[in-house]
């Protein structure tokens, strides 16, 4: 991190930590971006007025109720905002969550910067980081088919020594980016990845490696440039542009983020950065706080 990076995410924690850095205030933005129209039991989905309440404390009673907690009318049970989430159960405050979320940046912040700019132990911040990591996809964006002009490309990562992971990046030129790790680069793993994630009226752009190829005779159209023959960019006839600039653009973003991330990133650990880098290219133009309220509700943290 240089001295000017550093100076931005001081002032931005600052100006966050005030905004969400007490658990009262965080709890309250955490509510309001789950459940905008009034809380819902997470087990049974009940809502509303009448059948879910505030737990509040009796006024002869001395000793109050935690605060945040409600109690549902139809099944009983108690629940706060963090049930279900990530959060839930962790021994973190939830600030403490909502900052690290928060001061993440484009490129990944690593363990050691979340430590220190947030003031939690490094285990702690370790530990945030791969629930963000795990949490950080919303539904609609891991099932979302890319439309478009979608750009395809592999790329191999990992140390020099060891065997390196296959990922694939399908990235709509104007939109959103999915990422998918592969046991290896072959048509059939590309294949899988594209039918997966790629609707089949888009037009698909790749270079000329051979695992490209074959698959994609189901695709509305594909355009290939020939790396190979120093061709990275074709004029079409029809005006459009054949290019993979947006998919080595993203690669470039993602081998940056693991080489800053500084640590050896396992080819288990690999989809959970994979996922992570997705959400912040997806999110690149948002703030902070719109970055936040994008991530899902609803993600079980049972890692
Ligand atoms: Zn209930």
């Amino acid at each position: 991190m240089n001295a000017s990076q550093k100076k931005a995410d001081g002032v931005v924690l600052t100006e966050l930590a005030q905004a969400y850095g007490d658990e009262a205030k965080a709890r309250e933005l955490l509510e309001s971006w789950r459940w905008p129209d009034g809380p819902v039991c997470p087990p049974c989905h009940n809502a509303g007025e009448k059948s879910v309440s505030k737990l509040e404390a009796r006024s002869a009673s001395p000793r109050g109720v935690r605060p945040g907690v409600y109690c549902c009318g139809a099944c009983r049970r108690q629940f706060t905002v963090t049930v279900g989430t990530v959060l839930e159960r962790s021994p973190v405050p939830r600030s403490k969550w909502l900052l690290s979320l928060l001061c993440s940046s484009r490129k990944s912040l690593s363990a050691n910067q979340i430590h220190r700019l947030i003031g939690v132990t490094y285990k702690t911040a370790w530990f945030l980081c791969h629930r963000i990591r795990f949490g950080v996809t919303p539904q609609h964006w891991a099932e979302a088919k890319l439309k478009g002009t979608v750009e395809v490309d592999e790329t191999l990562v990992g140390p020099k020594a060891k065997p390196k992971s296959a990922v694939v990046v399908l990235v709509e030129r104007q939109g959103l980016a999915r990422v998918k790790v592969i046991a290896s680069v072959t048509q059939k793993n590309a294949g899988a990845a594209l039918s997966e994630c790629v609707s089949q009226e888009a037009v698909v752009n790749t270079d000329e490696h051979p695992s490209c190829k074959q698959p994609l005779k189901q695709w509305k159209a594909r355009q290939a440039v020939n790396h190979s023959r120093g061709e990275y960019q074709r004029q079409n006839q029809d005006g459009s542009r054949a290019s993979t600039h947006t998919a080595e653009a993203f690669f470039s973003l993602f081998k940056r983020a693991i080489i800053g991330a500084g640590h050896h990133i396992s080819r288990e650990q690999l989809p959970r950065h994979a996922n992570e880098l997705a959400f912040r290219w997806n999110t690149r133009h948002d703030a902070d706080g719109q970055r936040l309220e994008t991530l899902p509700a609803g993600s079980k943290a049972d890692d």
